[in-house]
């Protein structure tokens, strides 16, 4: 079976890290909007100075371009066993475009992974990761500060959460909710029990 799996959660909950074990285990590739949208930025594209604004304000990138990134990549030979979504859909907007994408192809989301994780514990962990980066001689995200980050947990309230009740709706079966306050390895157990299941 191709594995189409949706890592869904606020910023910070360890969409990223899963993501980094999955691809290993199930050789399929990692596809996270972020991490695109970061490459063009540091392209100095056109585009990329654009993307760069809306990303420190910890706004959302249009969804037509998004939209067109993913039907792009999704497109690629590498994806044809499967592929692991990391920060998109983030609009219901996008939830509908990748279903119509799936659609014309026959295809469906296998499993969505809901990773659930407290407000001060993301704080706290975006804060860690600001330092690691800077302890690590390397410069930290520029939307990983404080003030950057309350927008984008604010976006990912208003605008994201919505598409679980979406999905709640239309492949309740798909959905495995998993506590991601869990260490990495016990997050990792969960996740590939949900995906064996
Ligand atoms: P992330 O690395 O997933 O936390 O994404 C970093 C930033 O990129 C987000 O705060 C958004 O500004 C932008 N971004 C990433 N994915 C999307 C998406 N699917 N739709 C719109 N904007 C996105």
């Amino acid at each position: 079976m191709k594995h189409i799996i949706l890592l869904f959660g606020p910023p910070g909950a360890g969409k990223g890290t899963q993501a980094t074990r999955l691809k290993d285990k199930l050789s399929i590739p990692h596809l996270s909007t972020g991490d695109m949208l970061r490459e063009a930025v540091a392209e100095g594209t056109t585009f990329g100075k654009m993307a760069e604004i809306v990303m420190k304000e910890g706004g959302l990138v249009s969804d037509e371009i998004i939209i067109g990134m993913i039907r792009q990549r999704t497109a690629k030979e590498d994806c044809n066993k499967g592929y692991l979504l990391d920060g998109f859909p983030r609009t219901v907007e996008q939830a509908d475009a990748l279903d119509a994408m799936l659609q014309e192809n026959n295809e469906t989301i296998s499993h969505i992974i809901n990773f659930e994780v407290d407000d001060e514990a993301l704080k706290a962990r975006i804060a860690r990761r600001a330092e690691d980066a800077i302890a690590a001689g390397q410069t930290p995200r520029k939307d990983d500060n404080p003030e950057t980050f309350a927008q984008r947990l604010a976006t990912y309230r208003e605008q994201t959460l919505p598409i679980l009740a979406y999905y709640r709706n239309t492949q309740p079966n798909t959905i495995t909710t998993i506590n991601g306050m869990a260490s990495i390895e016990e997050v990792n157990a969960e996740i590939n029990g949900a995906i064996a299941a």
